[in-house]
């Protein structure tokens, strides 16, 4: 599977109209199912709901460990951009 594309149209096409409970953190390269309480938070899955196939690995380790080997921290504002997005593992071999 290319890591720069979700796994199937359905996918990309949910997630770009962003109507579904299912959402994509590209820092993390999570996917979850929101939780509805009104908050931010969601529960991660391991397999597309429409096509069954299994999604890529989370880096959300590997994200807290780069940041940290740079000397940031969560909610630091001076992490360098491209730590708030999939810029960061896109251009590094993959985690
Ligand atoms: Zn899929």
């Amino acid at each position: 599977m290319r890591l720069d594309k979700h796994c199937c149209e359905l996918m990309a096409t949910n997630l770009a109209a962003g109507e579904t409970a299912i959402l994509y953190v590209p820092k993390f390269r999570e996917y979850g199912i929101r939780v509805l309480d009104g908050g931010s938070s969601f529960i991660v899955i391991e397999h597309c709901p429409w096509c069954g196939k299994m999604l890529p690995s989370r880096i959300r380790d590997a994200w807290f460990r780069q940041i940290e080997s740079l000397g940031f921290e969560m909610g630091d504002e001076a992490i360098p951009t491209e730590f708030l997005s999939d810029a960061w593992w896109k251009a590094r071999p993959q985690p």
